[in-house]
This record gives structure tokens, sequence and C-alpha cells, in this order.
């Protein structure tokens, strides 16, 4: 039976529009926040279940102001547009920091009897409680100060290491005869200049093509080499301040070190759990890892007999050889069956039927000629609305994300979110397509999730370390032989055959483990630059990478001023190994039909639709029928 479900937005349908939208709706929403800030302080005789459900009034309005503006900054054609809805974002920003450090707000919920709540309540003041502890308004006033200092020079530094890598490009000059191996419209796109030189950058325009296909081993270590060296050494002093003033942080706050801080509101918890971690995966990949090491050296071999070891220069080259030569994996062949609109189609029909809904088209206006938009429909109610903008242009983000547009309040606030992606418009690369399905099952949490009473915990807003284990999950659909064969489709008709879909698993497997451990460098160089603090980056960073993978760091590199990563998941790195451990996990609850139907239901109503409402763990227990274990992903790591 249809309930009454609430409207969409509206969005502007001319610049002006659009002006004020990325302007004044947010700052409506935050002069919103400041009068119910002012009653919680002025109104002492507010009940605690009232007051609650003001500061729940307050996160609608800053998810309001926060969402869009980062959407627009992001997306909007007009630069003007993006830059009003930039300031937005961080004026959101600055609201939400003061907040946590303001004492008057603090006292409205600090000594709050908790008796009489509903366990929802309870939970949500426990971690509203959480926030303000962690945000330092406890203590004395002087080192509240400091906190609040120190709070800010993260976010300075943060932006500083990030602008140098973003500007810190870097070329190099090298033969023209020394790019064989490298595809005729690249040679193409890099004419050699009067003496026969060729200039390359760290650009991965540049970056990816060369150190997946020039044979001379030289031309890779040179451009890798200077790609490593990116934003050192001017990101040396930055990064050595922005971890001093972490562990600062952690201690003023009375945490053991900025790992214990960071992982305090995510699934793992803390920082010995995320040393125990990495070590688990360091034992389960090891043997995978090593295999795959001898027949890449092998393989490099052929090409350089004096090689002794693989280098981070050479991994790419030698495993796409690798893949080439004995998989028997054409790209070119697996391209021409992935034509974008039927792509397009095969994503909304395969998560349509996975997850029981229906994506119906909108006519309404959005901030671009590309942006598809469609009402998610079950039976007959609306659940939220997608807003898909696919293709690239100028301005726009340029990697894939899932961005919210209006959170999801029950009753009262249709969820809507939006995918961000650049992919081609004629034929797209098998990859692409994994992406499209990584990024939908955001969207589609997003959307399912986005039923709650509390904007805090609705759609993808779960523990940070399990955002992505939906999304992963979402992958295998990618690869899976008949939901490819409904939609994977080429000029003439035929239908990918599962032969060579069986060849791409197989090959996909190949260099797993050496991935998985190159990827535990990356994310032990996040844990123990925090929290071991290292005097010499430099030595210490090459001992990370040397210690978690086979694949050998370039000597004297300085990779750690260029890992944008370590401002934004600072220690936790390990994010990304850990939910999909959970992912390996819960898609073995599928077993051998990713269509079936009564655990697809299950997954949607025990995994998607609580958002954040209950712990990670607990709905993974819940799905699952008992806790979450390892051997999935240990399965996965073998070539399963
Ligand atoms: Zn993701």
């Amino acid at each position: 039976m249809a309930h009454p479900s609430p409207e969409p937005l509206s969005l502007p349908h001319d610049l002006d529009g659009w002006k004020s939208f990325a302007a004044d709706r947010p700052a409506e929403r935050l002069q919103r926040v400041a009068a119910i800030d002012a009653r919680l302080v002025d109104e002492p005789e507010l009940s605690l279940q009232e007051r609650l459900a003001l500061w729940n009034e307050a996160d609608i309005a800053l998810a309001e102001a926060a969402a869009p503006s980062h959407l627009i900054s992001e997306s909007h054609p007009d630069a003007e547009v993006r830059d009003a809805a930039e300031k937005q974002a961080q004026a959101v920003d600055a609201v939400q920091s003061r907040r946590v450090l303001d004492r008057g707000l603090w006292e409205v919920f600090a000594d709050a009897d908790p008796s009489g709540l509903a366990p929802d309540e309870r939970r949500f003041l426990e971690q509203v409680r959480r926030d303000f502890r962690r945000g330092g308004v406890n203590l004395p006033d002087a080192e509240r100060e400091r906190v609040r200092a120190l709070t800010d020079r993260d976010t300075e530094l943060s932006l500083v290491f990030s602008r140098n890598i973003r500007e810190g490009r870097r070329e190099v000059r090298v033969p023209a005869a020394s790019l064989d191996g490298l595809p005729a419209d690249f040679l193409a796109e890099h004419p050699s200049d009067a003496e026969g030189m060729v200039t390359l950058t760290t650009e991965y325009t540049d970056l990816m093509p060369v150190r997946e296909y020039a044979r001379n081993r030289w031309v890779r270590h040179e451009l890798m080499g200077a790609y490593n060296d990116l934003a050192w050494p001017v990101n040396e002093p930055v990064l050595a301040e922005l971890l001093a003033v972490r562990a600062e942080r952690a201690t003023l706050l009375g945490y053991g070190d900025w790992a214990d801080y960071e992982t305090e509101t995510r699934m793992i918890g803390s920082s010995a759990a995320v040393r125990a971690f990495l070590d688990r995966v360091a034992d389960a990949v090891a043997p995978a890892a090593a295999d795959e090491y001898d027949r890449v050296l092998a393989r490099l071999r052929r090409d350089d007999p004096d090689a002794d070891a693989v280098t981070i220069a050479d991994f790419w080259y030698v495993l796409g050889a690798l893949k080439r030569e004995e998989y028997d994996v054409d790209a070119q062949l697996v391209r021409s069956y992935f034509r974008f609109d039927r792509v397009l189609e095969g994503v909304l029909n395969t998560t349509g039927r996975l997850l029981d809904v229906r994506y119906i088209p909108v006519d309404a206006p959005s901030w671009h000629d590309d942006v598809r938009t469609y009402d998610v429909v079950r039976g007959d109610d609306r659940l939220g609305r997608i807003h898909l903008d696919l293709h690239p242009r100028d301005g726009k983000y340029n990697h894939a994300a899932c961005f919210g547009l209006a959170p999801g309040i029950a009753g009262r606030s249709m969820p809507e979110s939006v995918l961000l992606c650049n992919f081609s418009r004629g034929l797209v690369e098998h990859d692409e397509v994994v992406t499209f399905f990584h990024e939908f099952g955001h969207l589609v949490h997003d959307i399912l999730g986005g039923h709650q009473r509390w904007a805090r915990w609705t759609g993808v807003a779960t523990e940070w370390d399990f955002v992505e284990a939906p999304s992963q999950l979402l992958e295998e659909w990618a690869w899976d032989a008949e939901a490819l064969a409904s939609f994977a489709v080429n000029d003439a008709g035929e239908p990918i055959p599962a032969d060579l879909v069986a060849r791409m698993r197989t090959a996909d497997a190949f260099g797993r483990g050496l991935e998985v451990t190159r990827q535990l460098g990356h994310a032990t160089t996040s844990y123990r630059l925090h929290v071991d603090r290292p005097d010499d980056l430099a030595t210490a960073v090459d001992g990370y990478y040397r210690a978690a993978s086979p694949i050998a760091p370039l000597e004297g590199a300085h990779s750690y001023a260029g890992f944008g990563h370590l401002t934004g998941y600072g220690a936790c790195y390990y994010t990304y190994q850990w939910s999909l451990v959970i992912a390996r996990d819960l898609l073995s609850a599928f077993g051998d039909d990713l269509f079936d139907v009564e655990t697809a239901t299950r997954y949607r109503r025990e995994i998607l639709e609580p958002g954040g409402t209950r712990d990670a763990r607990d709905l993974v227990k819940s799905f699952l029928g008992r806790e979450s274990t390892f051997d999935a992903y240990r399965d996965w790591l073998a070539g399963a």
C-alpha cells in the first residue's frame, strides 16, 4: 500500500536560480542552526528529548547546507556558482567545528539523565556527547584553546599539503627512440623536439601508459622516480608538522596516539587493532604474493636479464605483459562489448532486479544537460531520486564518486543522491564498468538507507571503515557472466561469451596478492607515520614499503610527500582492505547465485536499509547470522 512520501527538491532552471541555490539556501540553513543553538542555550525548561530533537533539526539543516554545496562546487558548469558553493561548504565546516567547542551547548547535554530515553535516543545522545568530547570542549581553558589552534592548523597544513601535490607536476626528457612499446596514439601526441627528445609529465595521462607499456626499463624508472618525488622537498616540513600537530592533539584529548583518536568512531576501534589487522593481512597475503613475485621477476628478466628485483617502476609493465601473453584477454575485444548506453541500462536493470526497485526517468531541471534523473520506485512507493552525471567536462570533478544532494528524513525529506563520474560516451573499458557498479553501490545505499528519523544516521552515514563494503560488494556483479550477458552486447548483437568472462576473471586474479601488498605498504605508511613518528621520514617509509611488499620502492624515493591520502585518511588507510574483508564475507552468503532473491532481500533489509542506525558490526552479524570472519578474503587472495 502506498504511503505519502516527501517531494523531491525542485532544482533551479536558470543561472540566477543556481546562484541563489548555491549561496542563499545554505546561508539560510546556517541561520536556522544559529537559532536552534540559541534556543538550546536559552530555554533550560526543554526536556532532554526536545533537546535531542532540536539537535537533529540542526543536523538536518547542516546536511541541507553541506551536501549540495559540496556537490555544486564539484559539478556546476559555471565557475561563479562553483565558487559560491565552495564558500558555503567552508562556512558549514566552520560552524560544525565551532559548535563542538561551545561550552554553552555542551552544558545542554553534559549532565543530562538518559533514563527514560528510547534506545535510539540514548545512542544518539552518546554520540553527540562523544562529538563534544572529541572536540575538546571539556578541557581546561588553556588546553581547549590549544586544541582549537591545533585543529585549525591541521586544516591549514592539509590544504597546503594537497595543493603542493596538485601543483607539483614534474617533467622528464627522454630520447624518442626509448619509447618502444607505447601505443601509436600516445606517440603521435608526444612528438620529439629538435634534439630528438620527448617530454613526459607526471600527469596520469603520461604516467599510466608509460608505466604500463614502456619496454625500456630506464624510461619507466625516470618517470616513476619523478612521480615519487612529487611535492618533495616542499612537503617534507609540512608533513612533519602535520604529524606533530596530530600527535599533540591526540595527547591533549587523552588518547594514546592519533590512530586511537581516529578509530574511536570506527568499526576497528583502536590503534592496536589496526596494527593487528595489518599484521594479519600481511600473513594472509604472503604466500600468494611470493608465488606471483617469482613469475613477475622471471618475466622481467626476459626483457632485462640482469634485473635483480622487480621495482615499483616495473610492476604494472610486467603484470600487463603477463596478462596479455598468458591469459588471452584482449582489452580491445573486451571493450567492444561495453557500449556506454547499454552499460548504463545494464547497471540499472541489474541493481533494480537485485534490490527490487525500478528507476523511472524524470524530466526535471538540473545543473547540466548531461545529467540523467530517475525516481527510485518500489510498487507505488517513491523511495528517492538519483541524478547521474556521468561524462567528463571542463571544471567538473575528475574522478568518480557519490555525492549527497538531500538527506533522507522519514516522512519529511526525500533522499537524493548523485554520481559524478567521467565515463567515455562510446565504448568503455571493463574497469569503468566495475567503477560504475562500485559507485552505484554507494548511491543505492544512500537511497535505500535514507529513511531515518536522525540525519546523523541516514543513507551512507555509517562507520567510515564500513562504508566501502556495499560498493565493493556490488563490483562483483560486473564480473558475473549472467549479469554481463544481459547488457554486454557488441554491435553485432552478440553477448559477451562466458569463456571470455572466465578468462577475464582469471587474469584479474593474477597479481592480486602483489597489489594487496602494495596497498599494505600504503596502509602501513599511513598508520606508522602517525603512530611511530619517525624523525627520518624517507628512511622510515622506505622500510615500511620493503617490509610490506616484495615489489621494491625506488632507491631514495620520497613518495610520502605526494601521498595525498595522508591528510584525509590520516592513520586509517587500512579502511579499504578492512571493508574488503567484510565485502568478501557478505558476498559468500550469495553462494553461486548473485541474484538469489532471498539473500538479496535480506542483504537489502539487514545491510542497506538501516543506514547508520545500528553499529556496522551488528548489521553484518544480522545478515550473516554470525560474526564476520577473514576466511572469504583469504580465499579471494588465493585467487578464488
Ligand atoms: Zn567507494
